[in-house]
């Protein structure tokens, strides 16, 4: 192997720590709901992920499990009460949710100061504009990565494989606005390895197990894997990872690459919501909230 692996389990500590140490430097510590409907075992384990490194951040864990025939209206209003509650820092609620409920009129209705998942309309169309707010905490963990590692954006060609508004929007968007040039690849992409192959950072989301080979990677290129695949084989993501590492100049592995940034991105989303909340009354926001950096 060529490439150096790009360490998400180190550096997701690191940020869990200065987070740690952020809040201790609080007058309060911040709250954070997590809002589970039902008993979805994949959300399940998320979310006690989550409740367990809030609280080992410092932070209160206002934890809220509603059982999954929850109706439309109730759920509604149980939001909208976390909404009002001083006493809530960051809503978080866990997808997906089950079928009767509509997820984007109940996600409309976090504020988008609380919005410490940044999925609602109003902190993408913040994000779309370049204004502060809360940025989803995926694609904002991979420009932490890439931070830390030192790799130069500016003027780079960056290529986005996958278009959702969870990961690939907001990914390409992060990185426009760290002026890369960006291309964003969805399944409709004609010749999706010539478009690849031009990336001096290549972030890889499409939820394909090892769709991204040594052919469609640039040699030398920063390769970024968001892709996370249960197989019976084990864990893998998106990328061939041991053959593209022949490749590639860096690389983030799976497990151990963006997965561990998710949460830690969260906990710091939830202390930017506690420090804007708290800053309420002076104007000017300091660069973009959660851009990783
Ligand atoms: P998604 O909503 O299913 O979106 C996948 C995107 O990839 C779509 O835009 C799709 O294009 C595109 N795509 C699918 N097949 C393709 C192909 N063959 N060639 C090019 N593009 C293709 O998935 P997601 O939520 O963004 O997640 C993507 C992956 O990241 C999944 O493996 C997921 O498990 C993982 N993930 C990991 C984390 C983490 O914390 N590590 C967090 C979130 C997601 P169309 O739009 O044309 O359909």
């Amino acid at each position: 192997m060529s490439a150096v692996l790009i360490d998400g389990k180190a550096a997701a500590a690191e940020l869990r720590a200065e987070v740690a140490a952020e809040v201790a430097a609080l007058p309060r510590a911040p709250g954070l709901a997590t809002l589970l409907v039902g008993d979805d075992p994949a959300s399940q384990i998320y979310v006690r992920n989550k409740r367990r490194l809030c609280v080992e951040a410092g932070m209160r864990d206002l934890h809220r499990h509603v059982p999954g025939d929850v109706s439309q209206g109730e759920l509604a209003g149980i939001i909208d009460e976390l909404a009002d509650d001083a006493e809530v820092t960051g809503i978080l609620l866990q997808l997906p949710l089950p079928g009767q409920l509509d997820a984007n009129a109940l996600l409309a209705r976090i504020p988008p100061a609380k919005d410490v998942d940044g999925l609602t309309e109003r902190s993408a169309g913040r994000l779309a504009l370049g204004t502060p707010g809360l940025v989803p905490c995926t694609p904002s963990g991979v420009m932490h990565l890439l931070d830390r590692a030192g790799v130069a954006l500016e003027g780079a060609e960056a290529v986005v494989v996958g278009r959702s508004s969870l990961v690939g929007k907001p990914q390409a968007q992060l990185l426009l606005g760290r002026n890369a040039t960006v291309t964003t690849c969805h399944s409709r992409t004609r010749d999706l390895v010539s478009v690849t192959r031009r990336a001096d950072v290549l972030v890889a989301a499409a939820g394909v197990p090892r769709m991204i080979g040594p052919d469609a990677v640039k040699p030398g290129a920063v390769v970024i894997d968001v892709g996370m695949h249960r197989l019976e084989s084990g864990l893998c993501g998106d990328v061939d990872t041991e053959r593209v590492a022949e490749v590639a100049s860096a690389i983030t592995p799976v497990p151990g690459g963006v997965g561990p940034m998710t949460i830690a991105m969260l906990l710091r989303n939830t202390v930017l919501a506690a420090r804007l909340a708290g800053e309420a009354a002076v104007p000017a926001v300091e660069g973009r909230v959660g851009a990783g950096r």
